[in-house]
């Protein structure tokens, strides 16, 4: 069978791999010049393949979408992962958090190994190959790609199709969501690509961006929702960023979908109870100091203090109770989320009403849809590679039988 896989990101990588095992023809094409670039990008931050939690928790991080990839997460699951990592040269460690890394916290050693494996099944790449739709009026139906080098149009027939065009964020990498209209085109139903894990916008004053962009607020709490997730979130130039920013994302999202703005409260002593916390700004006062120096003395870095002036418009208030519960919940209002383009995931994709059991289009039969492009969205923790790996080996698996 010739099975063409467009999209080189470790989604069509491993639907490649299982078809291929299986004796099939396979080809992958990618519009840039060299495969996972994205996996490459992921590796930058320590490559956090998976996670380690027990796998009925692990299915919950994907909210609504679980029932569509409990069978593929089922069916290859984070522990086949580390198995399979491991069979690569790359033996995984699960760090203190419970998420999974290759031992080299790199994807290139990884990725190496695994196009070596690739070459030996005998699988093509094609580089540098735009998809660019479907071919009409040809016997068969066949699948358009532009060369990016000279702009050269060519037609390319299949038994088997695999979409794994990823998401839309950091579209340089080559993931730039222009598979959306193509499908559309063809009657599928996609919802729209929307950022994922990444950062909100804040309006900053001048003298904030300038003293403290890119300084963490070490230790605190981001409350949504009365939902708290711990970390050191980042002010940056545009607004904040960080783990726990990322963890809130969905939510502050639909906050603003619903509401044009979502309120996050930022608590700067997590450890401690609103008593603690106003007992130790009683104790600590100096009547003839000022008040940056007295909340220096109870412990609050200069971001925090400076956070605390942004909230109140730089009238920070001197009785201890009234400070106490600015420090335990500084009120920072979202009107925007972080562009797309520098998200870590996209949300939105291929609706699942559009896509049989085994991820085939109903609407385009022999044509399958893996990775990111599905409509799905987790935290970050490995979630977002299981799914794409799990949802590779799915179809491979599929095709292969
Ligand atoms: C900075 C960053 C860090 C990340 N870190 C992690 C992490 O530690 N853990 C984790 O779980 N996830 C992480 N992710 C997310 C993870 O990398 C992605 O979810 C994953 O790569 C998606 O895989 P995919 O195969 O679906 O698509 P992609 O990896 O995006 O691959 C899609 C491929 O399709 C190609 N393509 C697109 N359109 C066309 C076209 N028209 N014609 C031809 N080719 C096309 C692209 O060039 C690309 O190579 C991170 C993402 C980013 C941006």
């Amino acid at each position: 069978m010739r099975v063409v896989i467009i999209g080189a990101g470790p989604g069509g990588l491993m639907a490649a791999e299982q078809a291929a095992t299986a004796g099939h023809d396979v080809a992958i094409f990618d519009q840039r010049r060299s495969p996972g670039r994205k996996l490459v990008l992921a590796g930058r931050g320590g490559l956090n393949l998976t996670h380690s939690e027990p796998l009925d928790s692990f299915l919950d991080r994907y909210g609504s979408a679980r029932p569509y990839l409990e069978p593929s997460i089922g069916g290859f699951t984070p522990d086949d992962l580390r198995t399979w990592s491991d069979g690569l040269g790359e033996p995984t460690f699960v760090g203190s958090s419970g998420r999974v890394f290759p031992a080299s916290f790199r994807a290139v050693p990884l990725l190496r190994a695994w196009l070596r494996r690739l070459d030996g099944l005998g699988v093509r790449f094609e580089l540098g190959q735009r998809w660019s739709g479907w071919s009409v009026g040809t016997e068969r139906p066949a699948l358009r790609f532009v060369s990016e080098l000279d702009g050269i149009e060519h037609s390319v027939e299949c038994d088997a199709c695999v979409l794994a065009l990823g998401g839309s964020s950091w579209p340089g990498v080559g993931s730039d969501g222009s598979w959306v209209d193509l499908l559309r085109s063809r009657g599928v139903t996609v919802t729209s690509l929307r950022a994922a894990n990444c950062g909100v916008r804040v309006d900053w004053s001048p003298v904030m961006v300038e003293r403290f962009a890119g300084a963490p607020m070490k230790n605190a709490a981001v409350v949504v929702d009365g939902l708290a997730v711990r970390g050191d979130p980042v002010i940056t130039s545009f607004g904040l960023e960080g783990g726990p920013i990322y963890a809130h994302s969905q939510r502050i999202r639909e906050q603003i979908d619903a509401d044009g703005y979502a309120e996050m409260k930022i608590d700067l002593f997590p450890d401690l109870d609103i008593g603690d916390v106003v007992r130790r700004l009683v104790e600590r006062r100096r009547t003839k100091r000022s008040i940056s120096t007295w909340l220096d003395r109870c412990g609050l870095s200069s971001a925090g203090i400076s956070l605390l002036r942004e909230v109140t418009g730089n009238q920070l208030p001197t009785d201890p109770d009234e400070l106490g519960e600015l420090m335990k919940g500084a009120m920072v209002a979202v009107h925007e989320m972080a562009p797309i383009d520098r998200a870590i995931s996209s949300a939105g994709g291929v609706r699942w009403s559009e896509v049989d059991a085994e991820l085939q289009l109903v609407a385009i039969p022999g044509t399958y849809v893996v990775g990111e492009m599905l409509d799905w969205e987790a935290p970050t923790g490995g979630y977002l590679l299981q799914a794409v790996f799990s949802t590779g080996h799915r179809v491979g698996s599929r095709l292969a039988a």
